[in-house]
């Protein structure tokens, strides 16, 4: 049986950046990922979207996080993760959208996000050419990015191995034995792992890892269409974010990455429950037809490629992070619904501290995305 200091199960967005952190503070780590490399569950499904400007403590702490080092990621690592601090847009039509956009920004005030009401003209600038007309003007937060999910999980893949992070591909977690409330040992359909701590990091998969260890975790995917575009000389840099609803749809939202590329993503109504990653026909009339009503000028783009992949979502769309009361060495960081890639680098340092350091600072975060919670909030912009 192979002997670690923590297994983490799962190659993605939050297991990957964790594993490093935890080996750059010295611990023996081995991640166990049933695919063939890092990054093939969800993050490679994400359009690469990220923001501090949330509703709750938690998650505004861990995102700011994740900016501040995914901002100075190539500075420090030498790394080129395509960072573009292009801000977030939600521009607003009506007055419904108005009012609680608005209430979330006084919200967003007191845990100093910088994110503000602008005018429609101010609108225009950032997105030149947007249908101005009912434009009221948005709310805008120029610290807010993107990067791409590809390259940040390979440079941490490289630091991680770096660190001495050993990494299992093609390896299922198939049963996990307990013994007296603890993990013995983590078996894989080719062999046997036993550690100090094991991570629940599995996305999608965390209730059926949950299962294994005699556990209920409510994380439930459900399934979103993203595409992308040909690149083109860049013409705006915000992701812009409608969250007007249709009949058919509740938020779309889109922006122009680093390469000149528009990535796009929609969130059907109501949720599509399951894992099935099949492209439907339904994805591009909907979302396109949206898309060229905000935004004429992208109708002449050519797409180049759809896909679908899950959100892993929990009942009140906030993630669940730590550790369990019934096994004492089972640490949880699973149901990151819609921003599992933004909630990666910051969780990752977070967790390590908690984990290695047994820090208490994140209490608070611990707290409010326990699993023990009752699951009745619901995130605003989830
Ligand atoms: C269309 C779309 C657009 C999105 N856009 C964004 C965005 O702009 N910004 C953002 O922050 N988020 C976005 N997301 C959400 C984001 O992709 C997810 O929240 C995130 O990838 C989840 O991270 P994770 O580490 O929990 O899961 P994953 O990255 O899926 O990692 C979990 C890993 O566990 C492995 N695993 C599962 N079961 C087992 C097992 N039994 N044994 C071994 N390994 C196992 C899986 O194979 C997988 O590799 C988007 C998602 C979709 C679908």
């Amino acid at each position: 049986m192979k002997t670690f200091d923590v297994i983490i199960i799962g190659a993605g967005s939050i297991g990957v950046p964790l594993s490093f952190y935890l080996a750059k503070k010295g611990l023996k780590v081995a991640v166990l990922e049933k695919l063939a490399s890092e990054g093939r569950g969800q993050n490679r499904a994400a359009i690469g979207g990220i923001r501090a400007t949330h509703s709750d403590p938690a998650k505004i702490k861990i995102c700011q996080l994740s900016i501040d080092i995914l901002k100075k990621f190539k500075e420090e690592h030498g790394k080129e993760i395509d960072w573009v601090q292009g801000g977030y847009l939600y521009p607003v039509y009506d007055e419904r959208t108005e009012k609680a956009l608005k209430q979330l920004l006084v919200k967003q005030k007191k845990f100093s996000l910088n994110n503000d009401w602008i005018d429609a003209e101010r609108v225009n600038e950032l997105v030149p050419g947007i249908s101005i007309k009912d434009l009221r003007g948005g709310t805008f937060s120029p610290e807010d990015g993107s990067c791409s999910p590809l390259k940040v999980i390979g440079a941490y893949f490289f630091l991680s191995e770096k660190e001495g992070v050993e990494f299992y591909f093609n390896e299922e977690v198939t049963s996990i034995e307990k013994e007296n409330g603890k993990i013995t040992s983590v078996t894989t359909n080719k062999d046997k792992y036993s550690a100090g701590i094991i991570i629940n990091a599995a996305g999608a998969y965390a209730k059926e890892i949950g299962r294994l260890a005699g556990q209920d975790i409510p994380v439930n995917p459900d399934c979103h269409e993203a595409g992308i575009t040909e690149p083109v000389q860049q013409f705006f840099k915000p992701m812009v974010v409608d969250i007007r609803p249709d009949e058919q749809s509740l938020n779309y939202y889109f922006y122009q990455n680093k390469e000149g590329q528009v990535v796009f993503c929609i969130t059907p109504k109501p949720p599509i429950l399951g894992t099935d990653t099949d492209n439907t026909s339904v994805f591009l009339p909907l979302v396109i037809k949206r898309m060229l009503s905000l935004y004429p000028r992208l109708r002449n783009l050519r797409i180049r490629r759809t896909w679908r992949g899950l959100y892993p979502m929990t009942p009140d769309g906030f993630p669940i992070v730590g550790y369990t009361k019934e096994i004492d060495n089972l640490f949880l960081a699973v149901g990151m619904c819609g921003q599992g890639f933004m909630l990666g680098p910051g969780l990752g340092l977070i967790a390590s501290e908690i984990i290695a350091d047994k820090s208490e600072k994140y209490n608070f975060i611990t707290e409010q995305l326990s699993l023990y919670r009752n699951f009745t909030g619901a995130e605003m912009l989830k």
